[in-house]
């Protein structure tokens, strides 16, 4: 399972910087700097490593302590952090 990156919206190679028609920039200026992690609920910043997570995303650190979690309550350890 492999992470993806968040993009750097100031960035000109990502997003183009002035007005233009693509769909692709449009979506990424909308969704990007309003966007939140799933599971902290911290802002995701521009290159931080992420995961889509149902509908929204997650940093993939959040994941990965989420399924740590997980994998260490079905083999019955208590974990109460
Ligand atoms: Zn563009
Ligand atoms: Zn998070």
């Amino acid at each position: 399972m492999g992470y993806l990156v968040v993009p750097d919206i100031k960035d000109e190679w990502q997003v183009c910087q002035g007005d233009c028609q693509h769909t692709d920039c449009a979506a990424l200026r909308a969704f990007w700097p309003d966007a939140k992690c799933a599971i902290c609920g911290e802002p995701m910043k521009a290159g931080q490593s992420y995961f889509n997570e149902g509908k929204g995303v997650a940093h993939a650190g959040c994941v990965y302590d989420r399924e740590t979690k997980r994998q260490r309550a079905m083999r019955g350890e208590v974990t109460n952090a």
